[in-house]
């Protein structure tokens, strides 16, 4: 149940800091501002009604074991409810007033800040002719997207999964095991395109289709029809496939259409902030997913979509709201579980050079990407030994020298 919110109206002095957003980045900055030595009040504002938690769970875990969701509280609910800190479930912040320091809510509430933290995250990018609300339609953002999800495949015969993005296949994986026939639809000509590299995506591919899941690649639907509780999907040169209910995940855009229009400075990739996560307004600073942050140790703006940067970069800013030190420089990575293959991948699946240790075909393998001879990314696919070496090359911006070559090429 969403808390009931009183009517506030205080001053900047008492208010102390507001953070907008319950995500993983909101709850880190929270904890580095305490570490960074902040005593003062904290508001933390979150538009779903559950207590903070953990998002990987919902595509894995809670997809296919009832009752996971009470494992994925991201913290003990103590640290939200102390004099110095509380927690508002259920609201959203309906507008921002710089000028005077305050954020009005979509009740009516005003609460005043110091400093505001924008940690709202993304939101699911939707098809047109598959609005969310549709029967038989899912998407899979937050905890009651996955348990709505779970409910349908319970009873579902097929599926279609449009996008076949980490969302799209580790749903599939999930619904073919239960017996679902499952059809991926990926509209670029490999599957992860975004997030993987050409050789995971080979394997993904052929390991969907060896466990019975139909893949589809450069096949981006022209139209749906839904009548008679069945979705039909149609493709410009005439096929159709018919099924009783579609996931939707073509990616995430940054929710900050907020922000935008309080006139703080926007990208297409987001809300842009320096070094330290300070936008371009004095006093309001944006963090994770929804930032277009500029990172140190690539000297450029860049968006990340993952768990790793939502946790190191909620840190970073919460702990530069108080105190600033250096500049952000996290590398970052992510993983994915499908079926036996556990994939993780850290820093860029970009570069000139791919070199694989291992066997693709066994399952058990790494991909060393290299931009002009520097170690600038590794994949690792149930390999964490090769994983802990990639990190650590990468870390370390390795080029290949000889003893480095023969490690990567051994
Ligand atoms: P994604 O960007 O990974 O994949 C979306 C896919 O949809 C792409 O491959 C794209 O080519 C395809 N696509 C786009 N439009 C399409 C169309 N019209 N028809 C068919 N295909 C189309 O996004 P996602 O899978 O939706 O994931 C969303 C978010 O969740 C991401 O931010 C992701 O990082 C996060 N996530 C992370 C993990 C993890 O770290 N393990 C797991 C799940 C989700």
């Amino acid at each position: 149940m969403a808390d009931s919110l009183e009517i506030l109206t205080v001053g900047a002095q008492e208010a102390g800091i507001v953070i907008v957003g319950s995500g993983l980045a909101a709850v880190c900055a929270l904890e580095a501002m305490r570490e960074a030595g902040y005593v003062g009040q904290v508001t933390m504002i979150g538009e779903e009604r559950q207590m903070p938690y953990d998002r990987p769970p919902l595509s894995k875990q809670v997809l296919k074991e009832p009752g996971a969701e009470a494992r994925i509280d991201l913290r003990d609910a103590a640290i939200f409810d102390t004099p110095a800190t509380r927690l508002r479930r259920g609201r959203c912040v309906a507008e921002i007033d710089a000028r005077q320091r305050r954020v009005v809510l979509d009740d009516g509430a005003v609460v005043g800040y110091t400093k505001l933290l924008l940690a709202t995250g993304s939101r699911p990018r939707v098809l047109p002719g598959l609005p969310p609300a549709g029967a038989g339609v899912f998407y899979l953002r937050t905890l009651d997207d996955a348990v709505a999800l779970r409910g349908a495949l319970k009873s579902a015969t097929s599926l279609a999964v449009v996008g076949g993005g980490v969302i799209g296949l580790e749903v599939a994986a999930t619904a073919v095991a239960l017996g679902v026939e499952t059809t991926v639809i990926e509209a670029s000509p490999r599957l992860m395109s975004r997030a993987a590299c050409p050789q995971l995506s080979e394997v993904l591919e052929e390991e969907h289709r060896s466990r019975g899941v139909r893949v589809l690649c450069g096949a981006t639907p022209s139209a749906f029809d839904f009548s008679g509780n069945r979705h039909t999907i149609l493709w410009s040169d005439g096929r159709t496939l018919e099924v009783d209910m579609v996931l939707v995940g073509v990616g995430v855009t940054p929710e900050f259409d907020l922000a935008e229009r309080c006139g703080i400075k926007c990208a297409p990739e987001g809300i842009v902030v320096d070094g330290f996560g300070a936008t371009s307004i004095p006093g309001v600073y944006a963090a994770g997913e929804v930032a277009f942050h500029y990172n140190g140790r690539v000297a450029c703006h860049q968006r990340q979509e993952n768990w790793h940067h939502a946790a190191a970069h909620g840190r970073h800013v919460g702990a530069s709201m108080i105190e600033p030190g250096a500049v952000y420089q996290e590398i970052c990575g992510y993983w994915s579980d499908q079926y036996d293959l556990n994939i993780q991948v850290f820093g860029a699946v970009t570069g000139d050079e791919h070199v694989v240790r291992g066997d693709l075909s066994a399952r058990r393998f790494a991909v060393f990407h290299l931009a002009a001879g520097v170690v600038v990314g590794i994949t690792a696919v149930n390999s964490p030994s090769d994983l802990r070496r990639g990190k650590k090359l990468v870390r370390e911006g390795s080029s290949l020298e000889p003893e480095i070559e023969s490690i990567v090429r051994a």
